[in-house]
């Protein structure tokens, strides 16, 4: 379904809503409609075209509090400055993926403090191991982030239509995976 790019009043894209928020926030007042869809929806008597970027016309000062920094890969990877926790090395998002410190086979747990940077390298290297096991050390203990170093929203490569690229700049990271 058709989804829409949420601005700030300062243009700042906050997060994608689905239509129905989008419509609900435009008939309450609280925002106006930048972009639209190309499709038409058709209800009984109108027709018209979906929002796919709308912006807040009262700039809304956001709290970054910890549970609003969305658990994805491009944000563990934030948080861990594109540097590998074993052997300290800053890379490519290319380079990089995912270790979970505690195995998932020993239970470890898919979240902030159990998933961490890590070259392919050393993800290779440790296995299906704990830091002991595999006689590696982290550089420090995961934990979840209180704030992203830029508020990053990260949208699908393949679902940013056309109309929202102009929107999404330094504080948007896409994501291709
Ligand atoms: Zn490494």
């Amino acid at each position: 379904m058709e989804q829409a790019l949420l601005l700030n009043a300062t243009y700042e894209p906050l997060k994608v809503v689905n239509w129905q928020k989008a419509i609900t926030l435009w008939c309450q007042g609280k925002v106006e409609v930048i972009a639209v869809h190309d499709r038409e929806v058709r209800a009984v008597s109108v027709s018209f075209k979906l929002p796919s970027v709308i912006r807040l016309l009262r700039f809304v000062r956001i709290k970054r509090r910890y549970d609003y920094v969305p658990f994805s890969r491009a944000n563990i990877y934030a948080r861990d400055k594109h540097t590998c926790q074993y052997c300290s090395q800053t890379m490519s998002t290319g380079e990089l993926t995912f270790d979970h410190v505690v195995p998932v086979a020993q239970g470890g747990r898919k979240d902030w403090e159990n998933i961490v940077t890590c070259c392919v390298g050393c993800n290779r290297k440790k296995g299906g191991r704990t830091p002991a096991e595999a006689r590696m050390r982290l550089r420090r203990a995961p934990r979840r982030p209180r704030s992203v170093p830029a508020a990053r929203i990260t949208i699908g490569l393949r679902n940013a239509p056309e109309s929202w690229r102009d929107y999404l700049y330094w504080n948007v990271e896409l994501d291709d995976g």
